[in-house]
């Protein structure tokens, strides 16, 4: 009669599901940054922005252990969702042998192992692809691995979960985008090598180069039968990065990796990362941004039709603007709004003003706006004469 242990049981069991799916915001937190180094004290993702509110740099630019975790997850799913296309629907998708070609050691290596002819093949493809970036690897390209597995595959792109409170006609619209995405686009590579039995003529979609029997290629079922590529040439057409664990969409003749699919038919919010399936939108800085989320970078104002400064690519109100960022008068040394009107001349600042840009000479003040000036020392004199009296004194 131990009836406390059944209780800790239960207990232990809620706290794993618990941990399964974390809030949005809650995730990776206090992860080290992996470009700011100890000037960030570890990730504090803003609720919407999939930013550090503490260095502002990306998510996947912080160390997140539990990322692969859930890359994992959503990478099963949409794998296990995927329906055969129908050209090859009734033929055998690639003539496989039966040889098993998955040691532990090639398992670690990928979320889903790609079907393979041979493990001689399978240890080919893995030698043929750079140490340091697909990952296969050595603790860099581990790292560059997950960072593009965050990359290409977004997971606020396939889980509406950790999207930022979709309304229900934006989480039907994502919904249909997806399955339509699943059932007609997605894919897994598969690795073959050329054998000397092989008569047909292999030739790699990216570099229209010949493969030659003892060869292995990449062969990609929605491009068709007979579509292969060089192991280093299955890159995004978009990005040109290698496409995590062979994961591709395929789209009007191209292989894309999953965020530059969706961004062929949808436009990407430059705040919170998500594709946007609201009816509108705005543009500003040559970017696309959710209404609700085009916002100081540093208040979270909104900012549509309303003024703002863009720095560094981020919007800031004007009121933020200035307190971080606004310059001095080099004459009346008082902050110059970010609105306001101004003279820069090297990398010095004056209201625009008779008063403030003006010949220093007291005795001359003469208003140097639109007007050839002298510049000595911080200051703006109207002639030699002038300058020579000042400095002088
Ligand atoms: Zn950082
Ligand atoms: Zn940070
Ligand atoms: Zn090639
Ligand atoms: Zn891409
Ligand atoms: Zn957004
Ligand atoms: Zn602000
Ligand atoms: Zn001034
Ligand atoms: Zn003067």
């Amino acid at each position: 009669m131990d009836a406390p242990e059944i209780y800790q049981g239960h207990e232990i069991v809620r706290q794993e599901q618990n941990s399964k799916k974390k809030l949005a915001h809650e995730k990776g937190e206090g992860a080290p940054c992996l470009k700011c180094g100890p000037a960030c004290e570890g990730l504090d993702l803003h609720f919407w922005r999939k930013i550090c509110r503490l260095c502002h740099c990306k998510y996947e630019d912080h160390d997140v252990k539990d990322e692969d975790e859930m890359h994992h997850d959503i990478v099963l799913n949409l794998l296990k969702n995927r329906r055969p296309c129908t050209e090859n629907a009734n033929k055998p998708q690639v003539d496989l042998k039966s040889e098993p070609v998955i040691g532990e050691d090639v398992k670690a290596n990928f979320i889903q192992v790609p079907e393979c002819s041979s493990s001689a093949a399978m240890a080919k493809y893995l030698d043929s692809v750079p140490e340091d970036k697909a990952g296969h690897k050595g603790e860099a390209g581990q790292q560059y691995r997950s960072q593009q597995l965050s990359n290409q595959l977004p997971v606020h792109d396939f889980d509406d979960s950790y999207c930022d409170k979709l309304s229900d006609q934006e989480r039907e619209l994502m919904r249909a985008f997806n399955d339509k995405r699943d059932a007609e686009a997605a894919g897994q590579g598969n690795i073959k090598e050329k054998t000397e039995k092989e008569l047909s003529s292999w030739v790699c979609e990216k570099c229209n180069e010949n493969l030659y029997s003892g060869e292995v290629a990449v062969f990609a079922e929605r491009a068709g039968k007979d579509k292969c590529w060089h192991p280093k040439c299955f890159v995004c057409d978009t990005c040109t990065e290698l496409l995590v664990d062979l994961i591709y969409f395929f789209k009007d003749g191209k292989i894309h990796c999953g965020r530059h699919y969706g961004e062929l038919t949808r436009v990407r919010c430059a705040a919170c990362d998500e594709l946007i399936f609201t009816k509108e939108y705005t543009q500003a800085d040559g970017r696309d941004w959710h209404i609700k989320h085009f916002c100081c970078i540093n208040c979270d104002t909104a900012l549509a039709g309303k003024k703002y400064v863009s720095k560094e690519e981020k919007p800031y109100c004007m009121d933020c603007y200035d307190q971080l960022f606004a310059k001095c008068c080099q004459f009346c040394k008082i902050k110059i709004a970010a609105d306001g009107k101004r003279v820069n001349y090297k990398d010095k600042h004056w209201h625009a003003t008779d008063e403030c840009f003006g010949c220093v000479n007291e005795s001359c003040k003469k208003t140097m706006l639109g007007q050839q000036f002298i510049y000595k020392d911080g200051n703006v004199f109207c002639s030699p004469p002038c300058a020579r009296k000042h400095l002088n004194k």
